[in-house]
């Protein structure tokens, strides 16, 4: 495995695996066991996927000393606030059966973020949580939340793949030395990704599937990435992407696939703002 260093000095893994859209808690059992069996250490939950239990079972069955492990989990926005964000973190730790988390993010730029980074910065200083982070937070929302408080985020997880690849945004956190990760490094298969002509082809000689050079692609441009599957021959495919490297050229190539457009929803569109503040998730 390779790590990044985030900017208070904490290893976190490259390679990690995620786990939304597994509402079947068996299901997403067997598969955070089958990645962690596969290697994988750095496992993505979220408030919001309601599935926080299935992956805390898992982790105890696997047996994996805790401090192998990398676990993230997120803040949804009905916990956004100084007082509600301190009880959600305790009610995430209870249903992960975890005494710290390694990774806090607030999973959305709304209401009260900056009411619960200041409790974040708070548990991040009782040492219940390694580092602290956002999610899908655009620049001038980083930046109000960099400038106004005390620590700088170490991670913001953002919607990047090949069609929509953030290459000034990932270049203006790591200005702010903040970390890149990818959600939905495959777009969920939209736009007929897996058969695309180009990544086949690349795929096609280096003897890779797309998915391994997708998720390559993005490790070489030092992204942290989090693929989902529940397929177990898949999730190990896409745990065996360190015995290649991708060229220059084909790096180029695949630069050309942009097309500067969400495949899934913008942050910044007020009915989806009003549409998300409205679901509520594991109280
Ligand atoms: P994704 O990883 O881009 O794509 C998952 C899809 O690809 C599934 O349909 C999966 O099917 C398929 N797949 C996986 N490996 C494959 C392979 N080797 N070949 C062919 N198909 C393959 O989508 P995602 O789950 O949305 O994103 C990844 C993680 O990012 C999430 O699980 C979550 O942890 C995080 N995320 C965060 C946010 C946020 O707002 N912060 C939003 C979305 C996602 P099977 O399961 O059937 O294999």
């Amino acid at each position: 495995m390779k790590f990044t260093t985030l900017n208070n000095g904490v290893q976190m893994p490259l390679l990690g695996f995620g786990v939304y859209q597994m509402r079947d808690l068996k299901e997403c059992q067997e598969a955070v066991l089958g990645a962690l069996q596969t290697g994988y250490r750095l496992i993505d939950t979220a408030a919001a996927y309601e599935n926080e239990t299935a992956v805390g079972a898992a982790i105890q069955q696997s047996g994996i000393a805790r401090d192998k492990l990398f676990i993230t989990t997120k803040l949804w926005v009905q916990d956004a606030g100084y007082e509600k964000a301190r009880s959600a973190f305790l009610r995430a730790l209870d249903r992960l059966k975890l005494d710290y988390l390694d990774l806090y993010l607030i999973h959305q730029p709304y209401s009260d973020v900056h009411g619960a980074w200041r409790a974040m910065e708070e548990l991040y200083d009782e040492g219940l949580i390694r580092a602290i982070g956002v999610s899908n937070f655009a620049p001038d929302r980083l930046t109000d939340l960099a400038t106004f408080n005390r620590i700088t985020p170490a991670v913001n997880q953002i919607e990047m793949h090949p069609f929509l690849q953030q290459g000034q945004n990932v270049a203006f956190m790591q200005s702010m030395n903040v970390q890149a990760q990818s959600w939905a490094s495959f777009a969920e298969g939209k736009n007929n990704l897996f058969s695309n002509p180009l990544l086949v082809s690349i795929a096609q000689l280096y003897n890779k599937s797309v998915a391994q050079v997708v998720l390559r692609w993005l490790i070489q441009r030092n992204v942290i990435v989090i693929p989902k599957s529940v397929n177990l021959p898949r999730i190990r495919e896409n745990f065996n992407v360190f015995d290649f490297s991708i060229s220059d050229v084909d790096m180029e190539k695949i630069s050309q696939l942009e097309t500067g457009e969400t495949l899934f929803t913008a942050h910044t569109d007020p009915e989806r703002i009003k549409t998300v503040g409205t679901k509520i998730f594991n109280t």
